[in-house]
């Protein structure tokens, strides 16, 4: 059977949410400076363009995590791979993923800056599968509400590849 792609946001409709997001990321932020934390590798598409379009000032890093080395499926084990290079002390911290599934990532993520003195620590997600939930954890702030489907493009892959697709689909067999 041969897998067919499937569109679910195209670019436009990604770049109008993205706006909305960002507007609404500046208000609860106003006045104050923001450190935003983006996970490596799946949020690096959705980073870039969320901080292009907010007006707040901000400091941008990155950290890197995985589960057993599967990029697709969190094994329940998540580790930090790559630390920040920022001072988390008395920031506001605004962690950026790609996608919410289990929710372990997240979790784990936010647990690890908790620790590190920070001001606050919140976070933002483009896609959130609510279905596949295994912790109680959610996103503040979140692009897109989907079932539990596999998702590809705009910084999600599939195998080593798609992550540069500027929209977002599923690639199932039909
Ligand atoms: P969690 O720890 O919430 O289960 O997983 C989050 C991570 O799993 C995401 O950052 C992403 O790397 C990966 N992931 C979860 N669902 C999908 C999906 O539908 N497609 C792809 N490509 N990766 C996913
Ligand atoms: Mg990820």
């Amino acid at each position: 059977m041969e897998k067919r792609e499937r569109i679910l946001y195209d670019r436009e409709t990604i770049t109008e949410r993205i706006r909305e997001l960002a507007a609404q990321l500046d208000a609860h932020y106003e006045g104050r400076e923001i450190l935003v934390v983006g996970l490596l590798r799946g949020a690096f598409v959705f980073c870039a363009d969320l901080v292009r379009e907010m007006q707040s000032k901000v400091e941008v890093d990155f950290m890197s995590t995985s589960s057993y080395g599967n990029d697709e499926v969190s094994s329940g084990d998540v580790q930090i791979l790559g630390g920040l290079r920022a001072d988390v002390k008395d920031r506001d911290v605004l962690i950026v993923d790609d996608i919410i599934d289990t929710g372990r990532t997240l979790m784990t993520v936010t647990r690890a800056i908790e620790t590190m003195g920070p001001r606050s620590v919140k976070s933002v997600v483009m896609l959130d599968k609510p279905s596949r939930r295994e912790v109680d954890f959610s996103a503040d702030w979140t692009g897109f509400t989907i079932d539990d489907v596999f998702i590809v493009g705009y910084g999600l892959n599939y195998g080593p590849y798609y992550r540069n697709k500027p929209y977002i689909y599923t690639y199932e067999e039909d």
